[in-house]
Parts: structure tokens; C-alpha cells; sequence
């Protein structure tokens, strides 16, 4: 029989695995999380999706989620008011994913979008994954449990994002009018090399394993997104309305889209050798676009 110890306070529960104590760390994590507004309806959009949860050792990255299996994994490693910033975070891609996300570790989907769209739509994704998640623990900290928020800022990786989102608060009603959220989001591009480290996994590693299989055939770089639309498809907030205070149009320009030297060169010798020529007009094009 399950004790009350073990009692999520969101519906419905999540499907945990793992050891008992692995289950009473996470449940645990739950319900410190459950008493923001955005962190449990962020938790309650993947439960509800059938995300399960679950820790495994990952090597030099606190969590994952992944699309295809519908799991959150958490690195057991890190101490626990670090990894509920981490479940956040990884709780808003599943609800991202279930609103038609695309994975960008999915080598297997073709990239009919231009290469400035791919890059402003994967690093969106992770800008707002973390304002979500610094949005929560600061709704926490509003109720009384501040640890998280403080650990996350601590974070090396954090501290643009965490900044950024403290001196938003300090104008009235920042937490709850989106603007707090807001410089969360447009803090994480101040960090280059987390930006280089995504722009090397979803966008160098996918062409490459494109390449390898001869999948690239197929991809034609062409599709336009725009900022607005992005911004619209991925800053939601609990009602469902955009939070996002600034121009989206920013995201389109100087170093929202710059791209490292090293990864720079890297698309370039890729783009050179897309298969068809009519691709190879758009890579150009493409290449030009993004800038260094
Ligand atoms: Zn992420």
C-alpha cells in the first residue's frame, strides 16, 4: 500500500520507475514544485500526456526528455533542489512536444525549414524552457520555498538567466505580468557556449547524421518561419496567452541568429555538399542569412 509520503499532489500521478527511494526523491520534487500555478499545470500537462519519470545517470547534463519514448529521465547525481529546476525544465518540453514541437535530436525528421528558421525555433525551445522553469521556482519562492530558485541561479550555466529574472522582479507584478519571464527567455542567448553546444547537437550533428545515411536527399531548407510565429506557437503561459513582453521580431536578428566561427564553418562545408542543386541554391541563401 502507498503511504501518504508517497502521494503526488497533481492529476493525474506520473508512472515513476525506479528504487523506492529514487520514487520518494522525485514524488518529493513534485509536490514542491505542484505549489506553483505554472508548475503544476506544467507537471499535469505531462502527466496527462503519459510521460513517466524516472533517474539515470547521464553524463554531463542534469535530465533529458525524450519525445519518442514519453520519459523524463533526472541525473540521481545532482542534489535535489537542482534537479527540480531540472524537472521544470524538462516537464515544459513534454507539454512543448504535446502542443507539436518538433524533437531536434530526431535525425530522422527532414529539414524542409531554412536554416536561420531551424535555428531560431530550436533555441527558442530552450529559452523558453528555461524562463518556464525559473518562472516556477520563482512562483516558489513567492510561497515560501526559495532554495530552488537560489540553487538554480547558482548554476554556472544559469547565472545570465538567473540575473536577468531577479532584477525583472524587482518591478511590480513582473513574476505574473510575463515580463520577469521575459528577460528570462531573451537572457538565455547571453550564453555562448550553451548556444554553441545546442547549435552542435540539433543542428551540425543532425546534417551530419543526414549526410551519413544519405537521408539529406530529401531535405530541401526551404520554409520560412518567422519570429512572431514562433514566439506564438511557444510562449504560452497557464491561460494559454502569449508572455512574451518584448518584439518577437528581435529573435530574427544580431546575435539571437549569430552563429559560433567553428559551427559557422561546419554548416557551411555541410551546406556545400546538400545533394540537388536547387537545395544547394536555397543552403546558400540560407548560409548568408544567418551571419557571423
Ligand atoms: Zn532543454
Amino acid at each position: 500500500m502507498q503511504n501518504s509520503k508517497n502521494e503526488q499532489l497533481i492529476d493525474p500521478p506520473f508512472e515513476i520507475q525506479g528504487s523506492e527511494q529514487e520514487k520518494n526523491r522525485i514524488v518529493n520534487m513534485i509536490n514542491q514544485i505542484a505549489i506553483s500555478e505554472t508548475g503544476k499545470q506544467t507537471l499535469e500537462i505531462a502527466s496527462n500526456a503519459g510521460y513517466k519519470l524516472g533517474m539515470e545517470f547521464i553524463f554531463g547534463c542534469n535530465g533529458a526528455c525524450s519525445k519518442e519514448k514519453k520519459i523524463i529521465v533526472l541525473n540521481p547525481v545532482s542534489k535535489d533542489d537542482v534537479l527540480i529546476g531540472v524537472l521544470a525544465h524538462e516537464t515544459r518540453h513534454a507539454g512543448q512536444f504535446e502542443r507539436g514541437e518538433y524533437d531536434a535530436s530526431d535525425d530522422k525528421r527532414p529539414r524542409n525549414e531554412t536554416l536561420k528558421s531551424n535555428i531560431m525555433r530550436t533555441r527558442a525551445v530552450e529559452a523558453d524552457a528555461q524562463a518556464t522553469a525559473v518562472q516556477i521556482l520563482g512562483e516558489m519562492m513567492e510561497n515560501g520555498n526559495e532554495k530552488p530558485l537560489i540553487e538554480f541561479c547558482r548554476q554556472p550555466d544559469n547565472q545570465f538567466i538567473g540575473k536577468a529574472f531577479s532584477n525583472a522582479l524587482y518591478e511590480e507584478g513582473a513574476l505574473y505580468n510575463g515580463s520577469a519571464r521575459t528577460a528570462a527567455f531573451l537572457a538565455w542567448y547571453e550564453n555562448k557556449p550553451i548556444m554553441k553546444a545546442y547549435d552542435q547537437a540539433y543542428q551540425v550533428d543532425m546534417m551530419e547524421h543526414r549526410e551519413e545515411s544519405g537521408a539529406n536527399k530529401v531535405d530541401t531548407y526551404k520554409k520560412i518561419e518567422t519570429p512572431e510565429k514562433i514566439v506564438k506557437d511557444l510562449c504560452l503561459d497557464n491561460k494559454g496567452e502569449c508572455y512574451f513582453k518584448a518584439n518577437p521580431e528581435v529573435l530574427g536578428q544580431g546575435k539571437f541568429v549569430e552563429v559560433d566561427y567553428e559551427i559557422q564553418e561546419k554548416l557551411d562545408a555541410l551546406m556545400q555538399r546538400v545533394p540537388n542543386n536547387q537545395t544547394k541554391l536555397n543552403a546558400m541563401k540560407n548560409l548568408k542569412s544567418v551571419g557571423r
